[in-house]
């Protein structure tokens, strides 16, 4: 543990890059090599595991990584922090080898230069929804990971049906994958401090419900039902549907003066596939 970052290498290391975190990227960096450890474990990594780490900010994490992983892609948006990375990976003691570092945006990376099997973050907050559904849709073989978000995106993840965090966040990413909270984790693990709570979510993928014509029309009713939560579903979907809505929901066992926060999965993908016929029969 003692090659690990705790609060006095993280505050040398940022002294040295004369970095001013930023709210915009989320820039709160884990001071306590304890609670990257817990990460780490509750992601059950085993030594052939490939790591993909989204915005490894100074490397606290990324250490307790390599030191399970075979592999670990970390993927960071800010270029000084990038390129610090595997420097301070050598520095630490660590087999440089098994880090690639890519400077690039999490939300649309499309290509890794292996495919991970596991996703470990501390995910940047204001970005952290749109961060998991572009991982979770772009690179099946991730078959778990544990990821840090704020508690409120917490609650919302793991939401159920009929309950006021239920929400578009929820649906998509039970499409893809049964999430559960697993540990919350004290503010004072970071520097700097942030003013949000912050809990851990493990995902492990399931199987999907249908293929990706489906995925994507049932993601378009999900869109649309919470883009107008207070609606009924059959004003909501109007804009969506070319024939009559009332109809397409009743077609699909869903009464139309339902609202989307009532719906599971499964039903919104009863509605996705009512739209695929409506597109193929005009
Ligand atoms: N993993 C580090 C830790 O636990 O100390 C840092 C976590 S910090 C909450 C979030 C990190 O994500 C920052 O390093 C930030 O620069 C980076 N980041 C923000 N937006 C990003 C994006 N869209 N893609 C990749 N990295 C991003």
């Amino acid at each position: 543990m003692s090659n690990l970052l705790g609060a006095a290498e993280v505050r040398a290391l940022a002294d040295q890059l004369n970095l001013k975190p930023t709210k915009k990227l989320g820039q709160n960096f884990v001071v306590d090599a304890n609670t990257c450890l817990k990460i780490v474990k509750l992601a059950t990594i085993e030594k052939s595991d490939i790591a993909l780490e989204i915005g490894p900010g100074l490397g606290s994490l990324t250490l307790a990584l390599l030191e399970e992983a075979s592999q670990v892609i970390a993927i960071e948006i800010d270029s000084r922090l990038a390129d610090q990375l595997s420097i301070t990976a050598a520095d630490r003691g660590f087999d440089q080898n098994k880090l690639k570092v890519i400077n690039d945006d999490a939300i649309s990376v499309r290509d890794l230069p292996f495919k991970p099997t596991v996703l470990v973050a501390n995910l940047p907050y204001n970005v952290s929804v749109p961060v998991l559904l572009n991982i979770l849709e772009h690179f099946p073989t991730i078959t778990r990971g544990v990821i840090m978000v704020q508690s409120e995106v917490a609650d919302r993840l793991v939401a159920v049906a009929n309950n006021k965090d239920y929400g578009s966040p929820t649906v998509k990413a039970n499409w893809w994958a049964n999430l559960k909270i697993v540990g919350h984790v004290s503010r004072s693990v970071f520097w700097p401090i942030p003013n949000v709570d912050s809990s851990l979510v493990r995902f492990d993928r399931h199987l999907p419900a249908a293929g990706e014509a489906e995925r994507a029309a049932t993601f378009a009713v999900i869109d649309h039902a919470f883009a107008k939560r207070r609606k009924m579903l059959r004003s909501a979907l109007s804009q969506l549907f070319r024939s009559n809505t009332e109809s397409a929901l009743i077609q699909a066992g869903i009464d139309p003066t339902s609202r989307g926060e009532v719906l599971t999965v499964e039903q919104f993908l009863k509605i996705g596939k009512q739209l695929l016929n409506d597109k193929s029969t005009k």
